[in-house]
């Protein structure tokens, strides 16, 4: 009997121990903290905590780009940052 794996197999399972933290990682909620508000119209949204997209609605459950469970208990304190006007 092998307790000890040969070397050869380790990258793989290092990888597939990588994409199921990183998969698990998806579903605990991260805080909402930033606001963008664009200066062009002065609108305001929220900022997705892992991707850093803009959310369509406040208050969803997942990012709707990237899967991030959100968690919106901080949202009160968000900072807001200012979006640069393109020309
Ligand atoms: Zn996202």
């Amino acid at each position: 009997m092998h307790l000890i794996q040969p070397l050869t197999k380790l990258p793989e399972q290092t990888h597939k121990i990588r994409f199921l933290m990183k998969a698990a990682s998806y579903r605990i909620a991260l805080p909402v903290t930033q606001i963008v508000r664009y200066s062009v119209n002065g609108s305001c949204c929220p900022l997705c905590p892992r991707c850093k997209t803009s959310l369509d609605r406040e208050y969803e459950s997942f990012c709707d780009r990237c899967g991030q469970k959100l968690c919106w208990d901080r949202f009160d304190y968000a900072e807001i940052l200012i979006a640069p006007i393109h020309k």
